[in-house]
Order: C-alpha cells, then structure tokens, then sequence
C-alpha cells in the first residue's frame, strides 16, 4: 500500500486548497512546500500569502489610509497637521497579516490531518516523491496520486536584471525600507499598477514603462481609458508603447533606456521594480511533460500525460491568478474522491487593485465584437450612486453587457469603490446563466454600492432610475 492517497507539491493557493479538499473527503494526503521566508523560516501559503496577493493588499490599504488623510479627509471635516509615515511600522504590520494567514494554513492542515511535509519534492517515478529537507536530507514517499502546484516565480528580463538592491521584482517592492524618490516600474499589469500605487500614494515620483500601446489591453476599453486617466491624476506616470531596451546601475540610481514613438528615451531613478509577468515553476521537479512556454500541459481535467498525475494553478498557466488555482485543486480533488466536479474559466473574475478598483468578469466589448454578437450595454456612473457619494468616492461606472437577443449577461466590467467585492454578484449571476433582467429584478439594499450594479442592469433595458 503507498504511504498516501494523495500527495500535492506546493502549499500555494492550489496546492493548500487541494491538499485540504482531498483530506475531507477521506484521503491520505501529504502537502510538500519548500518556502523559505526571510527571517528562514518555512511558511505555508506559496507566493499568494507571503508575497503575492496578502502583502501587497496589506500595503495598498496602509498606503491608501495615508493618501486619503492627505487628500480626502479634509473634505470630511478632519484635519491632521503633522502627518507621517512609518515605513517600518507599516512593513512591520503587513508582516504580522501574512504571519497570522500562514501560520493559519499550518492549523488548516492540523485541523483537517493533511501532513505537512517541509522540503523540496522530487518526482522521482509516477507514484513516488523524494523530499529533501533543509538540512540536506532525503526521504522517498509513495503515492497513489500526485498534484503539482509549484506556482510560478516573476519572470527575469535581461535588459533588466534584479540585483535585489536597485533593481528588484514584486518581491523587492513589497519589501523597501523607505520610500524612493524616483521610482521605475516596466510593466502596466495588475502587479507594477498595484505596486506603482503603493510608492506613489506615501510619495514617490513614479513612472511606469509599458511595452504595448494600450493600457490594460484586456480589460474593458471604456474601464481602461477612465482608469487610466484616473491613475494619471494621482501622480502615475504611463508611458504607453514604451519598451525597454537596457539598464545601468551606478551612483546608487538606476538609468533605463527604452524605446518609444519618439526613439530612444533615459529615465533616471532611485529604484526600478520589474514587472513583466511571471513564469511556471517547474525547476528540479523531475520528469514532467511542459509545452514551449513552460507550463505544464493538462487535459480539461488538468490530468498531465501520466496517469494519476495532476497540476493546478500558475504552473499550468491561464489566470495566473490564486482564485483559479484554489478552483483547480477543488476540482482535481472532488474528481480523485469520485465526484463528476468541473470547472470553466467563463467566470473567473479579474481585479486590479487600484485606488478606485478595476474588476471584470466575462467578456469583453472587443470580444463580442470580433466573434459577431450582437450585445446591449448598461452603464451607471458612481457619481449617481447615494452611497458613493456619502462615501466621498464617485469615480467610475458599472458596465453590463447582455447579450441583444437573449439578455444573458455576457459580461460586466467595474471602475470603481469596492469594485472586487461588487464584481462577485456578477460572477454568482452569470454562473448561474443569468440575465440582465435577473439582476434588474434583484432587490439591492439601499444605500449600498451594489445598487450601481442594479442600475446598470436596469440600463440594459433602458429603464434606469437614478440616472
Ligand atoms: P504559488 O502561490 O506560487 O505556490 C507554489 C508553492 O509551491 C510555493 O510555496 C513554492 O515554494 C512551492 N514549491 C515550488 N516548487 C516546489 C517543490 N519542488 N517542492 C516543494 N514545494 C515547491 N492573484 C490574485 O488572484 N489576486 C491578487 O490580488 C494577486 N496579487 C498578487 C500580487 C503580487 C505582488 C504577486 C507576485 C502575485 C499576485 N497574485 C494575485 C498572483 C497569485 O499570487 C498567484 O496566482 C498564486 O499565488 C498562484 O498560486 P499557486 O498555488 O499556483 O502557486
Ligand atoms: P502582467 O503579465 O499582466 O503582469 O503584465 C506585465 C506587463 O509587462 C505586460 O503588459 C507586458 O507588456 C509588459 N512588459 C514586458 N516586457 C516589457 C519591457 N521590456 N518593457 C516594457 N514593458 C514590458
């Protein structure tokens, strides 16, 4: 008999949720994790919690608390003369949200006996793993089957090396001690806006270096173009069209050369964060089929080539996002314990963290055009929303899209407040192959933010009240 039923590499989103979801339907399970964090010491939670998704929130909502009191507050009738940023407390503080969330992952995995196993995996036979520990030493395990969710790692460009002191990837930019006077980002995705907010709200000059020529290419076009003039108005500086050719480092600041419209261009500064997407993890993992971009190559099912052997999350590629993964270990695990579980990436909702938030689900106005359907619009401004405006916050709009001949929700995209939390009733809605009529008919809770999306719902058929 093996040692267990199942053992998952990688204590990520997709590996701790496969992990915990095997154990509760009764199989022997094992979640192998090699992070190491820096005070050396390991910690469940993958890149998401210790220096993904948890940090950079913590970071956002500490830095975006010192922005409002210098910007917003007087407008509500509070004043603060002498206002001061601690970068240590505040780096302190979203140090102990990521210690209480993986030491919460160690007591998940108590709770639902799913063996918690420290070390580097190995596959080293269809059913076997070897871990080698810290110290060197090396154990091999057997299993009846194997999940893999090594994640991913940020990608390394070599017009832009990180030399962890001046040039630095997410992992450096959530860990500066104190708050750069000129700031580089390269990249315009979820990760360099949400970090090139962080900086620019406590106070640096913050320049962003895209390499295409529209801003969030995927997102909604109407969303994007408000976003990005938004994020213009706070101090962000978007060079769109803008590709990085090269960097130099000397006099402790940065020089990045790129190319744009207007030929080749410098940009000096204190400290550079590249941000230009990242890479499947699969280094040292042993003999395991990737395709050319170096994902791991799964069937609807994200069964790889060999029987019994899995993968979820980064490390297949799609969303790169921790939601998916954790979806993906839900599914593989209900489907090893002989359930018919499925899932779809239709709806798996985007957001980008910004000061207001970018949310989306489901197509796009782009995308419904270029496959020839024909779709109806509702579009409610925040501005008309009471709560938004008792809040002090009116930027953006709710977009819906339905489809002309059916009024199924095809896709709803946020600029807004709490855009993440609102974007969920549209996910729940279009599961459930909703229409924009089902939404209209939902009662909303008055004042709330959502009553924006009930809005725009109603605007699909032309019947909004409040605007
Ligand atoms: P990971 O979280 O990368 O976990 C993989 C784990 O496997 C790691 O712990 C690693 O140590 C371990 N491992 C790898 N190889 C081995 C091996 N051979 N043996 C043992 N263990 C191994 N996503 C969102 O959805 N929302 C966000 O707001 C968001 N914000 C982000 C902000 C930043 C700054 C970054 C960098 C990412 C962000 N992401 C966000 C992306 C999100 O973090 C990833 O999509 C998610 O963590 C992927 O989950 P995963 O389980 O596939 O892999
Ligand atoms: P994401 O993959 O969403 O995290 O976004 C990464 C962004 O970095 C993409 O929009 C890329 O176009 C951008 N990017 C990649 N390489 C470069 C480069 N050399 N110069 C500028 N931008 C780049």
């Amino acid at each position: 008999m093996a040692d267990y039923n199942v053992i998952v590499i990688g204590a990520g989103p997709a590996g701790y949720v496969a992990a915990i979801r095997c154990a509760q339907l009764g199989l022997k399970t094992a979640c192998i994790d090699k992070w190491i964090n820096s005070e050396g010491k390991s910690s469940l939670g993958g890149t998401c919690l210790n220096v993904g998704c948890i940090p950079s929130k913590a970071l956002l909502d500490s830095s975006h608390h010192y922005y409002f009191m210098q910007k917003h507050a007087a407008t509500h009738g509070i004043s603060c003369k002498e206002l001061e940023i601690d970068v240590a407390a505040m780096q302190a503080r979203k140090a102990n949200v990521v210690k209480k969330l993986t030491q919460g992952i160690g007591a998940l995995f108590k709770k639902n006996k799913v063996t918690s196993i420290e070390g580097t995996a190995r596959l080293v036979g269809n059913q076997q793993v070897e871990v080698t520990a810290a110290d060197g030493s090396k154990q091999t395990l057997t299993t009846d089957n194997i999940i893999i969710a090594t994640g991913s790692v940020p990608t390394q460009i070599p017009v832009a090396p990180t030399d962890d002191q001046l040039i630095v990837d997410s992992t450096g930019a959530l860990a500066f001690d104190s708050v750069p006077q000129r700031l580089g980002v390269i990249g315009a995705g979820a990760i360099g806006l949400e970090l090139g907010s962080v900086w620019s709200r406590l106070g640096s000059q913050v320049t962003i270096l895209e390499a295409l020529p529209d801003f969030l290419a995927t997102a909604d076009r109407k969303i994007a173009t408000f976003a990005q003039r938004e994020l213009k108005k706070q101090g962000l500086d978007i060079h769109l069209g803008a590709s990085v050719t090269g960097t130099t480092v000397a006099n402790n600041e940065v020089t990045v050369s790129y190319k744009d419209n207007k030929g080749e261009q410098q940009l000096v500064v204190d400290k550079l964060i590249v941000a230009v997407g990242r890479k499947p993890n699969t280094e040292g993992l042993g003999d395991i089929q990737i395709n050319e971009r170096g994902f791991i190559e799964v069937d609807e099912f994200r069964q790889t080539a060999v029987p019994g052997i899995y993968a979820v999350g980064d490390v297949i590629g799609g969303p790169m996002l921790a939601h998916k993964g954790s979806e993906e270990g839900v599914m593989v695990a209900e489907r090893l314990a002989g359930q018919k579980s499925e899932m779809s990436y239709d709806t798996v909702p985007w957001v980008i963290y910004t000061w207001p938030e970018v949310a989306w689900v489901g197509k796009t106005e782009a995308d419904l055009k270029a496959a020839g359907v024909a779709y109806k619009v509702g579009q409610f401004p925040f501005a008309a929303s009471g709560r938004a405006q008792a809040h002090g916050d009116t930027t953006g709009m709710v977009r819906i899209l339905a489809d002309a001949e059916t009024d199924r929700l095809l896709g709803v995209h946020i600029f807004g407040i709490s855009a993440s939390e609102l974007i969920s009733e549209a996910v729940v809605a279009m599961e459930f192959e909703g229409s924009a009529e089902d939404l209209a008919r939902t009662i909303h809770a008055h004042p709330t933010l959502a009553e924006a999306v009930h809005e725009a719902a109603l605007g699909v058929d032309g019947r909004m009240i409040h605007a």
